[in-house]
């Protein structure tokens, strides 16, 4: 058994090696890139991580359709409400009105 470290985020997508990854720099947004030097794919090797998990979110927006606010619900699931309201408005892709 190899005793190399391998950082499990760096592992290719395509071909699942998870050594001979290398950085190739970062995107636009400020992700890493990584290459693998074995089949040549590139990717982001730690994709953004959702803050919550999905269950809070339908939850949150289950609490909106119920008529709660966004600050409501915000106070409710122990978030801000400017991140309900983000979650309002990705998820209905239309304008979500504010209580403030
Ligand atoms: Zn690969």
């Amino acid at each position: 058994m190899r005793k190399a470290t391998i950082d499990p985020n760096r592992q290719c997508p395509k071909c699942r090696t998870a050594e001979h990854q290398v950085n190739i720099g970062y995107n636009r947004s400020g992700t890493r890139r990584c290459q693998c030097r074995i089949c040549g794919m590139r990717y982001t090797p730690e994709p953004k991580k959702h803050e919550y998990p999905d269950e809070i979110k339908q939850q949150a927006l289950r609490m909106y359709r119920s008529g709660a606010s966004g600050r409501a619900i915000g106070k409710a699931l122990g978030m801000n409400k400017a991140n309900v309201y983000h979650w309002l408005r990705t998820e209905k892709k239309e304008p979500v009105e504010s209580d403030e």
